[in-house]
């Protein structure tokens, strides 16, 4: 399942804006992205998740577009599945299958692959992550770090460019989170990770700092973690 893009892909968000109602999440945001790794951080109702759906083309836009290779993913829905794969925070939002095999299936014949050409790159996949037995197994017998590895697989099968995580760990244990981070650190693909976990970020190339829809910092990880711990002390102190 290697990944190895000929050149790095480039991510332009353009002043996007998203309104629910008359409530401000994202405004006039612009941004753009050449860097493998990037994370985003915040406290909860920054805005994070909703950043991750407009790059996957899932959230409409009050203002701006987003484009991907320059592709607008929001339009050009086809092209953008092959673009954008996206994990949520929750496996069960996202898993819609009784049984591993046909979840996985699932993306490659949306990409136009026979349900046979489908299977076995299905089952090749499983082999190579020692997990063949997988392939009739219920999801419903799985627990939710497996889950979370069963969604990281379907999204990895259909070999998107970008890949896009929103809090991929929650309710993980350690030894399954050191072995998703393991299998996440060995690709070669873009990857935009959402977490207000600062560690996550340690070792990424650029980290950006969002709190109600707009940017507070962007840059080392080592700069952005320091600016936004010594924010969060200080919002504590206030708030008690
Ligand atoms: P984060 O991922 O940083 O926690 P989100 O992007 O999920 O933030 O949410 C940003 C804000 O948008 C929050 O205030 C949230 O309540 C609001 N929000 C998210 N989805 C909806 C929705 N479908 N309808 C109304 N408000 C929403």
């Amino acid at each position: 399942m290697e990944i190895s893009p000929d050149k790095p892909t480039e991510i332009e968000i353009c002043s996007a804006s998203v309104f629910y109602g008359k409530e401000r999440i994202l405004e006039n945001l612009s941004l753009s992205i050449k860097e493998q790794r990037v994370g985003f951080i915040g406290r909860n109702g920054s805005g994070k998740t909703t950043l991750l759906r407009i790059l996957a083309g899932l959230q409409e836009l009050n203002n701006g577009k987003v484009l991907i290779d320059g592709i607008e993913v929001a339009k050009k829905r086809k092209e953008a599945i092959k673009k954008v794969g996206i994990i949520f925070q929750n496996p069960d939002h996202q898993i819609i299958f009784p049984t591993v095999g046909e979840e996985l299936r699932f993306g490659l014949t949306q990409l136009g692959l026979s349900k046979n050409e489908a299977d076995l790159k299905v089952i090749a996949c499983l082999k190579q992550y020692d997990k063949v037995d997988w392939f009739e197994r219920s999801i419903s017998t799985l627990s939710q770090g497996q889950k979370h590895l069963v969604c990281l697989l379907s999204v990895l099968l259909m070999k998107p460019r970008v890949l896009l995580l929103d809090e991929p760990f929650t309710g993980i244990d350690i030894p399954t989170q050191l072995k998703l981070e393991h299998y996440l650190s060995s690709l070669k693909q873009t990857i935009i990770h959402v977490s207000h976990v600062p560690e996550t970020f340690e070792n990424y190339q650029r980290l950006i700092w969002m709190d109600e829809g707009i940017i507070q910092a962007d840059g080392s990880p080592k700069t952005v973690i320091k600016k936004y711990r010594t924010a969060m002390k200080n919002y504590d102190e206030k708030t008690i």
